[in-house]
């Protein structure tokens, strides 16, 4: 099989769109981009014509992580995850380098951190070469108030500035690294002792607003990290482009989501883990087997609701593999409720559209010919370690045979 081929037989095909999925269909790639897709049965190739032969397996797009931290590895012993929060740029440049490797096999083709202490991503985006095609839209050090969540994240505020007066004089200083988005660290952690306990908002509602209007000026949209009621809604009344946890937020922030094309990020797959390393007898594992349960219901009511769902790991965190953590959260989006075709398009056309990747996340004519090609039922998808055949990156295949 050729490389760089001309056409690309595709026995199913999963277009992003949420969608069916389609059978025997071709897709004729011109210049790295999807010139056409039309039925096989009733196509002809020309003579010489290179061809893909995926006609036994599935063809999906090329999955995008929306929230990872590619400067931690995703180790469980918490000596070793204590001291990677702080180490020098020297050190952590190796575990970004590796984990970018991980996430690429893993069939992954652009990630959004959402930020790091040392804000050593964002550094290494700009310094070291990022394994080309992959895309990463890094963050660099995330916003919190003092005493508040967010240290391992990211910078606080000086006290007696406002957020937004803090933002203008770093993103106004000269030679700064600009980042591809502002993250704000807008509530705490859920509790793994008491079920549903709520944080109090690190930020008032205006001064988020102010933040937002800030990010827009240099095109920066706004990420919040916001679990609970109140935190939530200032967030998305303040007009932040995505919600990431969002864990009880409740039904009323939801219907506000989905009026304000808010984007939501769940992140099941942190708690999942968090709860399977937790021994039989230990209490925070029901907490978090009830976090998850309250989660579902309310990606479920997202769907129902028409909320911009889009998927995030949280890959780097405690026992969130780097790459493979996507198949966990597909799986669990499954499991929540959404068919295979919509929890794959949180991955796809929606991910790409939060992280404004135009021509990607989607197979459709005009697009990039970027896609993984999943042997042989789209089933096999939700195995781990993922099996897929092979991975094109506009049109050029960068992994598999
Ligand atoms: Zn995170």
């Amino acid at each position: 099989m050729d490389s760089n081929p001309h056409y690309l037989h595709a026995g199913r095909l999963i277009d992003g769109r949420g969608g069916p999925v389609l059978k025997n269909r071709l897709i004729e790639i011109r210049n790295g981009r999807i010139h056409a897709i039309g039925n096989a049965a009733k196509l002809s190739l020309p003579v010489r014509a290179r061809l893909y032969d995926a006609s036994r397996a599935t063809v999906i797009p090329g999955l995008i992580d929306c929230h990872v931290h590619l400067a931690w590895a995703s180790t469980c012993d918490a000596q070793m995850r204590s001291r990677q929060f702080f180490e020098s740029y020297a050190t952590v440049r190796h575990t970004i380098a590796a984990n970018l490797e991980k996430t690429l096999n893993a069939g992954i083709v652009a990630v959004r951190d959402g930020g790091d202490a040392g804000g050593h991503t964002l550094r290494f985006k700009n310094q070291d070469a990022i394994a080309d095609p992959l895309i990463v839209k890094a963050a660099g050090r995330a916003w919190h108030q003092p005493g508040r969540y967010g240290r391992l994240i990211g910078r606080t505020v000086t006290p007696g500035r406002t957020l937004g007066q803090a933002l203008c004089a770093r993103l106004a200083a000269p030679g700064v690294e600009q980042p591809d988005h502002i993250k704000i660290v807008n509530s705490g952690l859920n509790s793994l002792s008491a079920y549903g306990r709520q944080t109090a908002p690190q930020f008032k509602r205006d001064e988020l607003a102010e933040a937002v209007r800030i990010g827009e000026q240099y095109r920066l949209p706004v990420v919040a990290h916001a679990n609970g009621a109140e935190p939530v809604r200032r967030c998305i009344d303040a007009g932040c482009r995505s919600i990431e946890h969002g864990y009880f937020m409740g039904d009323d922030n939801l219907a506000r989501m989905a009026d304000r094309r808010t984007f939501w990020v769940p992140t099941v797959a942190p708690m999942q883990a968090f709860m399977d390393q937790c021994k039989i007898n230990d209490p925070r594992k029901e907490v978090c087997r009830r976090n998850i349960e309250h989660q579902f219901d309310q990606i479920r009511r997202a769907k129902q609701l028409g909320v911009k769902m889009a998927l995030g790991t949280d890959a780097g965190a405690n026992g969130v593999a780097h790459g493979r953590a996507v198949i966990n959260e597909l799986r669990l989006f499954v499991q929540a409720g959404l068919k295979l075709e919509e929890a794959i398009q949180c991955a796809t056309q929606r991910a790409a559209e939060l992280l404004e990747l135009e021509g990607r996340g989607m197979l459709a004519p005009g697009q990039a010919a970027t896609f993984l090609v999943v042997p042989p039922g789209p089933g096999q998808l939700l195995q781990n370690p993922a099996k897929y055949e092979a991975l094109f990156i506009a049109g050029r295949r960068v992994r598999g045979q």
